[in-house]
């Protein structure tokens, strides 16, 4: 049977902009644009041309991008004709290949926060479509708030629906916008719909607020309707929007949608996902989601050790789908549970191949015992694992050694009378022959420390230019009688990878400074720089 053309509406620059915290520069919009066209997406939101600078600019840029670009907008203001409302003329000259336009569809927010009549909202809808078509552009209708508005009055929400579609909208979309409905009412709503306007231009935008966006959008699709709109990592405004990241692979890789339609994003694209999505945490400064589907660190990640013989050996029996599809990776955890099989996979995807009797496996399982049972948590240090596992086996040089270091906190009235803190550091390195002494000043004794540190390794220092700080993170734990520090420092390198390392002692400096030196150390062994 032939497969039916899904599509995929992205709303990331729109919708996923009202996000708690995120602010797109014009640079991160056309970063975005540029990964979702990619991906393969067929509409990607730009925004709100008119309504702010960074949108404005955006529009009036040159992209060359095969998606079709879309605008968003109101409909023409109630009481005024298309032709003299200065905001749908700023629309309809935004340079874009489709406009996106909102309208009421609840009869109650038409009385209520429109102010007009129901026949007037109508009319608006209609003007609107024609005056962009009159335009050249392919048009959207998304009908806000209308399952609330179906619910109340669902004459008035399919009149509203049916005008902009008569009208020769291509889509006529179903918003969500509260978030509540639930995905058999979307169901059953939808699938009254797709009796009065063909499935073929219907869409669906909902949004999390029952943690079921992506259910919601899936109820849709099940219900007649084509379209889905959504947004990278399920950004949006209060909960979130359907989440693509999650919807794109389910639709590739689940039989029951990927032998009914196709979509735009292509098997190869579809390796990127996990990429893509990690790209967009790191473009807006945020963790990515360890718990993500699919694409998380976590989502292939087994712990205990006869879950993982298992998986070695016949990976579907503990994998829904093979994380390799999604551009992720299987990873078996190394923890207190660990059996021999876990260890030896561990190693294997770390590239270090050993094997399974050989007794320095053995011997690492039991340092890493040791260790997590004095707070080290390898789990979540993957780069002072490596390490670990690669100075057992014997093959991490000894690149340099710090001698001495020396840190100080002082806190002192500068000039301007103001009550500041300074800290400074000074660390005496060791490469080969050669003594080095460093001094610097941070924000704080670990930044200080870490400066001073990285300012200069004689013969490495190139290796370690591009390497900075992301992340820092401390737990005071209670080991045995004593509280200890455990710290753990994200690091990243100018090729954009990232890795963690750990350090645990009862001294806060001293738990950085081990995993300040580890994180050195591990790029340096990633560079592969000379002994
Ligand atoms: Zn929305």
């Amino acid at each position: 049977m032939a497969r039916e053309r899904l599509y995929l509406f992205d709303t990331t620059l729109r919708d996923g902009a009202q996000t708690n915290g995120v602010d797109f520069t014009l640079a991160d919009k056309l970063a975005i644009a540029g990964m979702l066209d990619e991906l393969g997406i067929d509409y990607v939101e730009g925004g709100y041309p008119g309504a702010n600078p960074t949108d404005t600019e955006f529009f009036a840029t040159d992209r060359k991008l095969d998606t079709t670009f879309t605008a968003f907008g109101m409909t023409r203001r109630p009481g005024r004709s298309a032709s003299n409302d200065p905001g749908l003329a700023a629309l309809l000259e935004a340079k874009a290949d489709a406009i996106c336009f909102v309208a009421k569809s609840w009869d109650y927010h038409v009385r209520v926060a429109l102010e007009t009549t129901e026949e007037e909202n109508l009319a608006s809808i209609r003007d609107s479509v024609r005056a962009a078509k009159a335009k050249g552009r392919e048009v959207l209708l998304d009908c806000e708030h209308f399952f609330d508005g179906y619910k109340a009055n669902p004459k008035y929400a399919l009149a509203c629906a049916k005008a902009a579609y008569d009208e020769g909208a291509r889509w006529v979309v179903l918003c969500d916008t509260n978030g509540g409905t639930l995905p058999h009412e979307v169901e059953a709503i939808v699938g009254a719909v797709c009796k009065a306007i063909p499935g073929d231009h219907v869409g669906i935008h909902a949004h999390n607020d029952t943690e079921q966006a992506v259910a919601n959008s899936f109820a849709a699709v099940r219900a007649g309707a084509r379209q889905i709109q959504g947004t990278l990592n399920g950004l949006g405004e209060r909960c979130g929007n359907a989440n693509l990241v999650s919807i794109i692979p389910t639709l590739k890789l689940k039989k029951e949608y990927a032998d009914a339609f196709d979509i735009g994003v292509s098997d190869a694209a579809l390796h990127k996902l996990a990429h893509v999505s990690h790209a967009l945490d790191e473009r807006l400064n945020r963790a990515p989601n360890r718990h993500a589907p699919y694409v998380g660190e976590s989502a292939f990640a087994t712990k205990a050790g006869i879950h993982a013989s298992a998986i070695l050996k016949e990976p579907q029996t503990y994998e829904h789908v093979s994380p390799d599809a999604v551009g992720n990776k299987r990873k078996v955890l190394v923890s207190e549970q660990a059996g021999k099989s876990n260890g030896v996979a561990e190693l294997e995807r770390i590239g270090l191949k050993v094997d399974k009797d050989d007794a320095r496996i053995g011997r690492l399982l039991e340092i890493v015992k040791e260790r997590e049972a004095i707070g080290y948590a390898y789990e979540a240090a993957d780069a002072s694992f490596e390490l670990l596992a690669r100075r057992t086996l014997g093959t991490v040089p000894n690149y340099f050694d710090v001698t001495q270091f020396d840190v100080n906190v002082e806190q002192r009235y500068n000039v301007k009378g103001e009550q500041v803190t300074v800290a400074m550091a000074v660390v005496k390195v060791k490469v080969g022959d050669d003594n080095m002494i460093s001094a610097a000043e941070g924000n704080g004794p670990v930044n200080a420390l870490d400066q001073a540190l990285r300012k200069d390794l004689g013969k490495y220092q190139k290796y370690i230019e591009g390497l900075k700080l992301t992340d820092y993170r401390v737990r005071i734990l209670n080991a045995g009688t004593e509280a200890v520090t455990r710290v753990l420092i994200e690091s990243e390198d100018e090729a954009g990878e990232h890795w963690t390392t750990i350090g645990v002692s009862p001294n806060i400096i001293d738990a950085s400074f081990q995993a300040l030196m580890d994180s050195i150390v591990y790029k340096l062994v990633k560079s592969k720089a000379p002994a």
